[in-house]
């Protein structure tokens, strides 16, 4: 077997042709102005071993992403009890969709989509300001990924805020139902700037490792959520991570992942590695079309895979 770095590097060479395939999301303007050729990959193994290629250590805006750290820190502070709040099952719709909300009584499908993702940041807000809020979710991605360098992007989010009005629509729906709590121009604030986290591919890989080792940071040795709500995030990225891609995504991955618009996707290969992959161009579920083609090679070469 080739090293680890040989690996990665064989994937992601053999799937270059694909980088100029796709669009960068341009819904939030400042999302547009990134580089649309860019192509990072980073691999951290439980044991600490790491590989990266291309754009590894250059930062970009994990959008979506950010929504595992979201329910990560959900779960410690509400336990099961989030769960009565936000769903757990596949929505088949677009991230941003509104279909189900109204059939359902305004209980999002799952935490991934947005709708899920605004409550999650509505029940974390209770009790807080939106400083302290943003400041809790920065403060544990530094954690995770043991860097203290990583910051919000502002400009990403003022940008995603002052053109917020799908996301703003969902949060007036829900609380139509009493399903939103807190003032929802706080929900969206504290929203957006999770989104805007910037981290790169090496970061995020290390940050989201303590997925792949039942809920312990496996370097640090840190706790970080209970084993069996470890499992049931890993759940919900096999089976929502990708959105109404989520399907494709496990046919040809096979592995727990989640996916931003920035154009980043994590993975978590159990009890062996986390993997972060980004390339800005988008198919048309919104999923890094680069990013995936590298995902699915590596998977190929590795045999990592949960199925
Ligand atoms: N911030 C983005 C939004 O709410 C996140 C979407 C995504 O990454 N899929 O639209």
């Amino acid at each position: 077997m080739s090293s680890l770095q040989a690996q990665l590097d064989l994937a992601c060479e053999s799937i270059q042709h694909e980088i100029g395939i796709g669009k960068v999301a341009d819904y939030i303007p400042a999302l547009a102005r990134v580089p649309a050729d860019k192509f990072g990959a980073a691999i951290v193994t439980v044991g600490g071993e790491k590989a990266s290629f291309g754009d590894a250590s250059e930062s970009f805006s994990i959008q979506s992403i950010s929504k595992v750290f979201a329910i990560t820190a959900a779960l410690n502070r509400y336990e099961h009890r989030i769960w009565d709040r936000v769903g757990h099952e596949p929505s088949g719709n677009a991230f941003n969709s509104i279909v189900q909300l109204e059939k359902e009584n305004g209980i999002p499908r799952n935490p991934f989509i947005n709708a899920g993702a605004l409550v999650v940041t509505d029940a974390l807000l209770k009790d807080q300001s939106i400083t302290e809020c943003s400041d809790q979710m920065l403060g544990l991605v530094q954690q995770l990924a043991d860097d203290h360098t990583i910051t919000v992007d502002n400009e990403v989010a003022q940008s995603e805020r002052s053109t917020s009005d799908r996301n703003a629509g969902l949060a007036h729906f829900m609380r139509s139902f009493g399903r939103i709590e807190s003032d929802i121009s706080d929900v969206l604030d504290v929203y957006c700037r999770q989104c805007a986290i910037a981290m790169s591919c090496e970061q995020l890989a290390r940050s989201t490792l303590y997925l792949a080792n039942g809920g312990t940071d496996p370097i640090a040795e840190i706790p970080i959520v209970e084993e069996e709500r470890a499992r049931r995030i890993n759940a919900m990225m096999m089976l929502c991570g990708h959105y109404d891609a989520s399907g494709d995504f496990a046919h040809r991955v096979g592995l727990p992942g989640k996916s931003g618009v920035g154009g980043g996707i994590v993975v978590v290969v159990p009890d062996v590695a986390a993997v972060a992959v980004w390339s800005p161009r988008l198919n048309a579920n919104g999923n890094s079309h680069a990013g995936t083609a590298a995902l699915e090679a590596l998977v190929r070469i590795t045999k990592w895979n949960v199925l």
